[in-house]
């Protein structure tokens, strides 16, 4: 960090980390959004029911005075349904009592992990476009984020980048498939190459699944701890938010190998103490519950979703990067007014009453200028209205 940075931060009596963290673009949008009453879709806040089955559990398990804390690793209702789960879904065995870790999000997870597996001056490879809270969490712990570049249209992982990237102090990469922003979802074979690239050089895959269910027109999502070999070195995420719309229940889950999931642990509870104990009854619930129809609903609605987004934008003139998986859709800015993606995205807020975020927020300083990101996890009249102020508007 420069100098003047640190002194600055310093005077003011904050860390040295603590000017670096600004409101993020995303927020920022949102509030603007607000002022004008608009259609949000900058914020990937599913605005989508909960399953009844999920809130029903959770409304009876405060009834029934389930509200105290819980285990640190969760409740073993909860750990043993998330185990069956992992084998039905993706075919992993795993011990619900020593692998499993309900966790207070991907969020909390990789917090969590970061912290337990990883040391000040150390560097984890990210791939950009990225999630910004994957970046941001790795730099408050003094860690480095490494960034390794997708190219656009196909987001095709270049394994020569990866190659190139790595140093001594490289100690592991993160891995979000499918991908927030740009729904990249990663196919077996790149995952293979990584998985390679890891084994060689000794390095930790942190996964964000968080969007595992949301896969559209025959992609597949792969777990990279299913690539043979990869099971010891990958930390597997992920969780129920997005997939129960219940972001702010902070419900997920860590799986790894017992040798590491006992320090994961130790740091969650020094942060957490444990996920929110009726929520995760009633998370418990659903995943119990909930058959195979549910998840193939979910993504037969967002992949209709994400047809009459991407139609609005062709229409608006604003090419489409049409995604795989997740519920974002990056499209062209070029045409709008404004220097800057953050210009453009107010310009469209100004123009349509239509919330989008700026490219940049996903990419390094210079870079994601052309480009605005739309999440399409919007009830079907918010999706459709916005979508009919897109259709007539020109960029
Ligand atoms: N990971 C990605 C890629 C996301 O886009 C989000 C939310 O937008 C999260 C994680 C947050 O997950 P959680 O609510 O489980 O912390």
């Amino acid at each position: 960090m420069a100098q003047a940075d640190v002194a600055l931060s310093r005077a003011l009596g904050l860390s040295e980390l603590a000017p670096r963290v600004v409101q993020s673009e995303i927020r920022a949008m949102t509030v603007a959004c607000d002022a004008v009453g608009g259609v949000n879709l900058a914020q990937g806040v599913c605005d989508t029911e909960v399953p009844a089955v999920v809130a029903e559990g959770a409304q009876r398990a405060i009834r029934d005075g389930l509200n105290i804390y819980t285990r640190l690793d969760g409740i073993p209702r909860l750990r043993k349904a998330i185990a069956a789960k992992v084998e039905r879904t993706l075919g992993l065995v795993v011990d619900p009592d020593r692998e499993v870790l309900v966790t207070n999000g991907v969020t909390g997870g990789l917090h969590a992990a970061a912290m337990a597996l990883l040391n000040p001056g150390d560097e984890v490879l990210v791939f950009e476009p990225f999630y910004g809270y994957h970046v941001s969490t790795l730099k408050s712990l003094r860690v480095t984020p490494v960034l390794v570049g997708l190219e656009a249209p196909d987001w095709r992982l270049d394994l020569d980048a990866v190659r190139a990237a790595i140093t001594p102090k490289t100690r592991a990469v993160v891995v979000n498939t499918p991908s927030n922003p740009a729904g990249k979802v990663f196919t077996r074979a790149e995952l293979e190459g990584l998985a390679a690239i890891a084994q060689e050089h000794e390095l930790f895959i942190f996964t964000d699944e968080i969007y595992e269910h949301f896969i559209y027109g025959g992609a597949q999502h792969v777990s990279p701890a299913t690539i043979p070999g990869m099971r010891e070195r990958t930390i597997l995420m992920s969780g129920f938010s997005k997939t129960y719309s219940v972001t702010g229940w902070r419900i997920g889950y860590l799986i790894a190998d017992p040798k590491w999931v006992g320090a994961i642990g130790y740091f969650h509870d020094l942060t957490y103490v444990c996920a929110p104990a009726p929520l995760q009854q009633g998370v418990a619930d659903g995943v119990e519950m909930l058959g195979p129809e549910f998840y193939a609903e979910l993504a037969r609605d967002h992949e209709a979703k994400r047809t009459m987004i991407v139609d609005a934008l062709r229409v608006a003139g604003m090419k489409p990067h049409v995604p795989d998986g997740a519920y974002y859709v990056l499209a062209s800015a070029e045409n709008l007014p404004g220097a800057t993606a953050a210009e453009k995205a107010r310009a469209l807020l100004a123009e349509t009453g239509v919330a989008a975020v700026a490219g940049s927020a996903f990419f390094r300083p210079g870079k994601g200028e052309d480009l605005l990101r739309f999440c399409f996890a919007k009830k079907d009249a918010d999706l459709a209205e916005a979508c009919r102020r897109l259709k007539g508007f020109k960029a």
